[in-house]
């Protein structure tokens, strides 16, 4: 193990946020325009974004996000479906519907179980999916999560297969997390939940969840054993949110100072209502605009890393939160073991706010402008960890990220789609073609597409 130090300083934070001055249009401009030259901010920067409120300002701040993800990602938005293998757990998180104490019907998939729900999430356009299971070592040991990979990869319906499987379960060893790399993990997302110390211990009262330090140092385990794809996060909602956007600052340093290359993702969920949890008791809401402030503020400060959006938020509000920076969305998704089967459906792990079809989603964000992309790519090519960086702070992404979400498209516009649908998203990629920076790589993927539409599948770069 590197480093066992504790990485998160409270102090400096709870310092920072003791600054309660509210920032000048000068210095508000001079951050922002350093955020500009997409280089991210220091900790100070990030603090003082966090004062803002005055409208006008924020606007700043959201523009720039805007520009900043247009730079880097383009219109793309990179889509992912979760999939709940296993409900049993032994934690009592205070805000998870799965918390131990709840009675409840547990489940965990059989590889039946677990083929259907792939073919089911292959038969919506998916590609990528989020593997998530609560904590049971008895009930859900390595050696099932590990079974459920290989099986998820394997499922075929049409003979196309899930290309991408993250993984979110508990902080676990060097050696599991080796294991999951062998299995072909994806990438490897675990929140912090919160990373105030003092409210962790609140809500984490039982289960091996409830050793702070452990969890909090579960990604220097995860690099340890070869994963170099992680994905950190926070809840939003158990304690305030500027603490938390500064403590993930701080994990993201660590992680670059420790290992070379910081996290390939940030989620930033925010707590929702679920099974004997009373969310209005929650002292530290975060409303719709310290959301949207919040995002915008984390795309200015990490512009290389990918920002992650559920169906936690509703529709409408998503849409306009996509616009200030996020790069990934969930779509069409269950949070109940065994969901996408609606004659199986139970007990979710918490309510969802955009139950949209997967469909409908898309639909909208091609009316949009944007480009929903199916690419899995960067992983199968190995291009993970600090690969990936390169790729992307050379500004080389253009020329391959923008081709592969063209041609994941037009793969699910082949396979999935109704004329209509079809007719609109064929109608997207005409005008993204244009965008390829290299005339080399826009006649290759204008060859490639054609292929595709031939019936040819999974071609990349
Ligand atoms: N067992 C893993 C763990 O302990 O981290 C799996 C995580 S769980 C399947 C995925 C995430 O859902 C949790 O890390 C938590 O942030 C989030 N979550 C739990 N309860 C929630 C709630 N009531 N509202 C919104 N998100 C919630």
């Amino acid at each position: 193990m590197k480093t066992l130090k504790k990485f998160i300083n409270e102090d400096k934070i709870q310092e920072l946020l003791i600054n309660q001055s509210i920032p000048t249009s000068e210095e508000v401009t001079a951050i922002v325009n350093k955020a500009l030259e997409s280089k991210g901010l220091d900790l100070e920067e990030v603090a003082t974004l966090i004062r803002v409120e005055d409208s006008k300002q924020l606007d700043q701040i959201f523009q720039a996000a805007k520009k900043i993800k247009q730079s880097i990602y383009g219109n793309r938005i990179v889509m992912f479906a979760p999939l709940y293998i296993s409900n049993y757990c032994v934690n009592g998180c205070l805000y998870c519907g799965y918390k131990c104490g709840n009675n409840m019907q547990r489940k965990k998939l059989t590889d039946e179980e677990l083929a259907s729900e792939a073919r089911q999430i292959i038969q919506m356009g998916h590609k990528r999916i989020v593997l998530e299971a609560g904590e049971d070592e008895e009930n859900c040991s390595i050696d099932y999560v590990i079974n459920a990979m290989n099986v998820l990869y394997k499922a075929k319906q049409d003979d196309t297969s899930l290309r991408r499987i993250n993984v979110n379960i508990a902080a676990t060893s060097v050696e599991n997390y080796e294991r999951l790399k062998a299995a072909e993990i994806g990438t490897y997302t675990l929140f912090q939940e919160t990373y105030h110390e003092e409210t962790y211990k609140k809500y984490h009262p039982q289960g091996p969840k409830s050793n702070y330090l452990y969890h909090l140092i579960a990604m220097d385990r995860a690099m340890e054993g070869g994963i170099d794809d992680v994905g950190i996060g926070a809840l939003f909602g158990l304690y305030d949110y500027r603490f938390e956007v500064l403590a993930l600052m701080m994990h993201k340093d660590h992680l670059e100072e420790a290992f070379g290359v910081g996290p390939h993702t940030i989620s930033v969920p925010r707590i929702k209502k679920a099974n004997n949890v009373n969310v209005n008791a929650m002292p530290y809401a975060v409303t719709d605009d310290e959301f949207k402030k919040l995002v915008a503020i984390i795309r200015l400060a990490v512009p290389y890393t990918g920002i992650i959006l559920s169906t936690r938020e509703e529709a409408k509000f998503r849409e306009e939160v996509i616009n200030l920076g996020v790069s990934q969305i969930s779509a069409g998704s269950k949070t109940d073991v065994g969901g996408y089967h609606e004659e199986a459906r139970i007990e979710t792990q918490f309510e969802l706010a955009d139950e949209r079809p997967h469909e409908v989603i898309i639909k909208s964000l091609l009316e949009k402008g944007y480009l929903p992309s199916y690419c899995t790519a960067c992983y199968r090519a190995g291009r993970t960890g600090d690969r990936f960086m390169q790729v992307a702070k050379t500004g080389a992404i253009q020329n391959l990220c923008h081709p592969n979400a063209l041609m994941t498209l037009k793969e699910y516009l082949e396979d999935y789609c109704d004329d209509e649908l079809k007719a609109l998203g064929n109608r997207v990629i005409e005008e993204n073609i244009s965008k390829i920076p290299s005339d080399k790589m826009r006649a290759n993927t204008i060859e490639r597409l054609e292929r595709i539409a031939n019936g040819e599948r999974d071609l990349y770069f």
